[in-house]
């Protein structure tokens, strides 16, 4: 799944900076969270990490819009195809795989 930020946000801005594919920005109401730039950080870290940083953890998967790892890494080496030999999935690089 995407990451979505719901409603509880308090536009605080802490988790903008903290994703690596930039998927993250001021909306209308609250920050929002660009599901076609979103990998749930798979590639890069193993937690989602506006989740982690979120001082009011309302930075959640969306149930309706469920995506396997498979697609989510490949997602990430499309938005940094420069990048795209040095990403890998482990423990520290990928949700599916952290304990
Ligand atoms: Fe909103 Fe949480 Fe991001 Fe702050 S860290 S802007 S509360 S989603």
């Amino acid at each position: 799944m995407s990451t979505m930020i719901t409603e509880e946000c308090i536009n605080c801005g802490v988790c903008e900076p903290e994703c690596p594919n930039e998927a993250i920005s001021e909306g209308e109401e609250t920050f929002v969270i660009n599901p076609a730039l979103c990998t749930e950080c798979v590639g890069f870290h193993g937690k989602e990490q506006c989740a982690e940083v979120c001082p009011v953890d309302c930075c959640v998967p969306d149930p309706n819009n469920p995506e396997d790892e498979e697609l989510l890494f490949k997602r990430a080496k499309e938005i940094h195809p420069d990048q795209a030999d040095g990403l890998e999935l482990g423990p520290e690089t990928s949700r599916f795989r952290a304990s």
